[in-house]
């Protein structure tokens, strides 16, 4: 009885006054590679059913997601206009929408001039629909989350975004998603259900270690947990199992902010270098270029059933 008045008189505080060891943990969902990323081939069809699982989920959390978009994968002779209604879904479900260029093109290998103009091709129908609704289309996610390979094409490329009113949309966690998500695509056969609940259970266990190896960096940097922003894909083992990693979230203390709300926070004021050709999450990025020591620089790689899995369907 006791146990539970104490419980109650805790639930009743704000999480910040019963002390340090309680934080006020919130995440920003953002989803990339819309209207999907996979890698056997897909139907429109699929893609707008997968997104509406992606819907569903971030609804039924009230979570406010932003999806970025390649509109390349849009052009589909025939099928042009179900491929923007998949746009409009997102819109139509309260969420936002980002620039992820046309033709997913990295800033390494590729020059800032060329980048430049796959941002401004990517923007055509995602552009024409958010003015529709009123409502911005700000942010910009680099694909491979590659800024530049020096400080020369990091700025001017910066300078670019900010004279077409975008603002590069960061990200702190990654949990290799695209690496589960590339097993899940290829199971087939009579073992394939059995293998991908392996798949979920054990992307789900990533998930976990994954926050807290991000929220260790936050601590070592900063002395507090920062606003994460998690970077996924819009692909099938997320269309399956948002829900479930909301859920996680919400179980390890996070609550659900926009993208917006998480980038006002301090923390993302601080400069950060060009990402070279791997783009790390931005405590690392902070971290390197503050010159600051970390125990650990990202999420560990993964060690669960799935890497024999891995082996055999991706080849490595
Ligand atoms: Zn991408």
């Amino acid at each position: 009885m006791l146990a539970l008045a104490v419980t109650m008189a805790i639930a009743a505080l704000p999480p910040r006054a019963v002390g340090a060891t309680i934080e006020d943990k919130r995440i920003a969902i953002t989803i990339d590679d819309l209207p999907f990323a996979s890698a056997t081939p897909m139907s429109v069809m699929e893609a707008s059913r997968l997104n509406d699982s992606l819907l569903r989920a971030l609804r039924r959390h009230e979570a406010p997601a932003i999806g970025f978009v390649n509109e390349d994968r849009l052009l589909v002779a025939g099928q042009i206009d179900r491929g923007a209604a998949i746009l409009e879904a997102w819109l139509d479900a309260g969420m936002a929408l980002g620039n992820h260029n046309f033709g997913h093109v990295g800033l390494w290998d590729t020059s800032v001039e060329q980048v430049q103009a796959a941002v401004l091709k990517g923007e055509v129908i995602t552009r024409w629909l958010t003015t529709q609704r009123g409502v911005p289309l700000r942010y910009y996610r680099p694909p491979f989350t590659q800024t530049g390979r020096n400080e020369a094409d990091r700025e001017a490329f910066e300078r670019f975004l900010q004279a077409h009113g975008y603002t590069l949309a960061p990200f702190t966690v990654d949990h290799d998603d695209y690496w589960f998500a590339c097993v899940y695509d290829h199971l087939d056969g009579t073992e394939a259900a059995a293998d991908r609940q392996v798949v979920e259970d054990d992307y789900d266990a990533h998930l976990r270690r994954s926050i807290g190896v991000f929220e260790s960096m936050s601590a070592q940097l900063f002395g507090r947990q920062i606003p994460q922003i998690l970077l996924i894909h819009a692909n099938r083992l997320n269309a399956d199992t948002l829900d479930r990693s909301l859920s996680t979230l919400r179980a390890m203390g996070y609550r659900f902010i926009t993208l917006d709300e998480a980038v006002k926070d301090q923390a993302y004021q601080r400069p950060v270098a060009a990402s070279g050709k791997f783009g790390p999450s931005w405590l690392a990025r902070w971290a390197r270029f503050e010159g600051v020591k970390l125990s650990v620089y990202g999420q560990p790689d993964p060690d669960g059933p799935t890497v024999a899995l891995h082996r055999r369907h991706c080849g490595s």
